[in-house]
């Protein structure tokens, strides 16, 4: 089995679904006392949260490579960047954990939008990653197309994310608004919703909505899983 290196803490509400579901999921597989072999470095959000409103990318860039940098050398072979948002600078994390193999967000997010046999999806995330080419362009290079929601859906949206979801407050009337969202964005075409934040999760799931949902987070932590465990999805 090979070490899984996970930067987390962006929010560590959502690092802790990646610490569940990769450890449930070796539990599953292999049985007995198993669960996976790995090592957390959990950054200080407050930071990284800073840089996105100041547009200091790369500062967060520096951070996060160092992090990387930091679990590599300690042993992880499989590495995860734990959000969506910080994949903006996913080449330079990349670069800096030379040697461990780096799994995309977006790579295994697309590839189960595919074999689902769906071809558009509403993608649900904070403004950076609705609005900006970095997300919506790497899943249109896999053949998932996306719609995104409203200028106030999108406000409405990334404010339920960092002022409700990344400080563990889960609220009905916020799961009300997603949901119309969805609903608002399968009248424009969605057969089904990518969760593209790793927080979305603790609100939306399936059952909530008519559509298939897709949450990043449980995605990554399985493709981490398949990688340590050297099977192929
Ligand atoms: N965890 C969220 C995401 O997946 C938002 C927090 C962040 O900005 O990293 O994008």
């Amino acid at each position: 089995m090979r070490a899984i290196g996970l930067i987390g803490g962006m929010s560590w509400e959502s690092t802790v679904t990646y610490y569940r579901v990769i450890n449930e999921e070796v539990q599953r597989r292999l049985g007995g006392q198993h669960n996976a072999k790995s090592l957390l470095y959990t950054v200080d959000f407050e930071e990284i949260s800073a840089c996105q409103t100041e547009d200091r990318w790369e500062d967060a860039a520096q951070l996060l490579a160092g992090a990387a940098r930091v679990l590599t050398h300690g042993g992880a072979q499989v590495l995860l960047l734990c959000t969506n948002t910080m994949h903006k600078v996913a080449a330079e994390i990349e670069r800096a954990a030379a040697g461990a193999q780096f799994i995309h967000i977006v790579d295994p997010t697309a590839a189960q939008v595919r074999r689902l046999g769906l071809s558009t999806v509403a993608l649900l995330g904070t403004r950076f990653t609705m609005e900006q080419a970095f997300y919506r362009g790497r899943l249109e290079e896999q053949g998932v197309r996306t719609v995104i929601p409203q200028e106030a859906e999108r406000k409405a949206v990334h404010r339920i994310i960092y002022e409700e979801l990344c400080r563990g407050r889960i609220a009905e009337p916020s799961r009300q608004v997603l949901r119309a969202v969805v609903e608002s964005l399968q009248r424009e075409g969605a057969q089904g919703v990518v969760l593209g934040c790793t927080e979305l999760g603790l609100l939306l799931g399936e059952g909530d909505v008519p559509i298939p949902v897709f949450d990043t987070a449980k995605l990554h932590a399985l493709a981490a899983v398949d990688a340590a465990l050297g099977e192929t999805p």
